[in-house]
C-alpha cells in the first residue's frame, strides 16, 4: 500500500520510522512517502494561509498552494488515490473505516494547520478522487500530524502481513471478532504479582469457559463505558446479542 502525507511540519511524520510501521516499510509492505506542503509555495515568503474571506479570526490554508501539491502528488502514481483530510468537521476515525481504508491500494493524507484549508480544495479533488473528511474526536487539535499518524498506524496494523499473527487484529476491541465490544481484560505471568492473582479461569486451560468468561467481561466493560457500542450490537443482531 502506497501512503502520501502532505504537512507543512515534514519533521512531525518522524515516528513513522519507528516500530510496526517502520518494519512494514522496511518490509516493502508500506510505501509512505512526506511530502513538505511549502516545496508548492510560491512568493519570497513561501506562505501557504491567507485572512479569510468574511472576517473572523485566523488564518486560512490557500487553494492555489495546497491544488498544486495535490494535483502532482495525486497524480504520481498508478490509478486513483482515496484523499483523507483530518478534520474535526469530518465523520469520526473507527476501526471499521481503518478496516475499509486498509484495503486501498492508495492513500493521500492532506494536514491542515491554522483554522484549516480553504473549502474549495476538496471541491475541487472530488472531481478526480474519493474524498472523505476524517475526525479523531470532539475537540480541537493545532493540525493534521497528529491525526494523519494515528490514522496511517490504524489502517497499518490492518493491511495483510503487518501484524506478526493477524489474529490478534480480529480479536481486537471494536473488531468483527469482539461483536464490535471492547477487549475483555487481559493478563500475563507471573500468576501472582502484589496481592492480586490471575482469575482463575484463566488458568483452567477448558477454553469455551475462557471465551465465556472473555465475553462476558467484554459485555461488563462495554456497558460500563461504551453503552452506545452495545446498543449498536443490539440493533445488529437483536437478541441474540448476548448468546
Ligand atoms: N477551524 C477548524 C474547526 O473549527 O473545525 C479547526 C482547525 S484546527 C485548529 C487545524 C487543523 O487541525 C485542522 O485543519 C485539522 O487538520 C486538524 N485537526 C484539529 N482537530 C482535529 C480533529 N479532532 N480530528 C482531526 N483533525 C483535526
Amino acid at each position: 500500500m502506497r501512503i502520501d502525507v502532505v504537512t507543512i511540519f515534514p519533521g512531525y511524520l518522524a515516528p513513522l520510522d519507528e516500530a510496526l510501521v517502520g518494519r512494514a516499510r522496511r518490509a516493502g509492505l508500506l510505501d509512505v512517502r512526506v511530502h513538505d506542503l511549502r516545496r508548492w509555495a510560491t512568493g519570497v515568503h513561501k506562505a501557504v494561509d491567507d485572512s479569510p474571506y468574511g472576517g473572523g479570526p485566523g488564518m486560512l490554508m490557500t487553494a492555489p498552494v495546497w491544488g498544486a501539491a495535490l494535483d502532482e502528488v495525486t497524480g504520481s502514481g498508478d490509478g486513483v488515490p482515496r484523499l483523507l483530510v483530518p478534520t474535526p468537521a469530518g465523520a469520526p476515525l473507527t476501526q471499521h473505516r481503518a478496516a475499509q481504508w486498509a484495503t486501498e491500494s492508495w492513500l493521500v493524507l492532506a494536514c491542515g494547520r491554522y483554522e484549516g484549508i480553504d473549502a474549495r480544495v476538496l471541491e475541487d479533488a472530488r472531481r478526480r478522487m474519493p474524498v472523505e473528511e476524517v475526525s479523531l474526536g470532539d475537540y480541537v487539535l493545532a493540525g493534521g500530524e497528529v491525526a494523519a499518524l494515528v490514522v496511517v498506524e490504524a489502517v497499518s496494523r490492518l493491511v495483510p502481513g503487518v501484524l506478526g499473527n493477524p489474529a490478534s487484529a480480529e480479536l481486537d476491541s471494536f473488531a468483527e471478532g469482539t461483536g464490535g465490544l471492547l477487549e475483555a481484560p487481559a493478563y500475563t505471568r507471573p500468576e501472582q504479582w502484589r496481592d492480586l492473582d490471575v482469575p482463575d479461569v484463566l488458568r483452567g486451560g477448558n477454553h469455551a469457559v475462557v471465551d465465556r468468561w472473555r465475553r462476558d467481561r467484554s459485555l461488563e466493560r462495554t456497558a460500563a463505558v461504551r453503552p452506545d457500542l452495545l446498543d449498536a450490537l443490539v440493533a445488529r443482531h437483536g437478541a441474540d446479542a448476548f448468546d
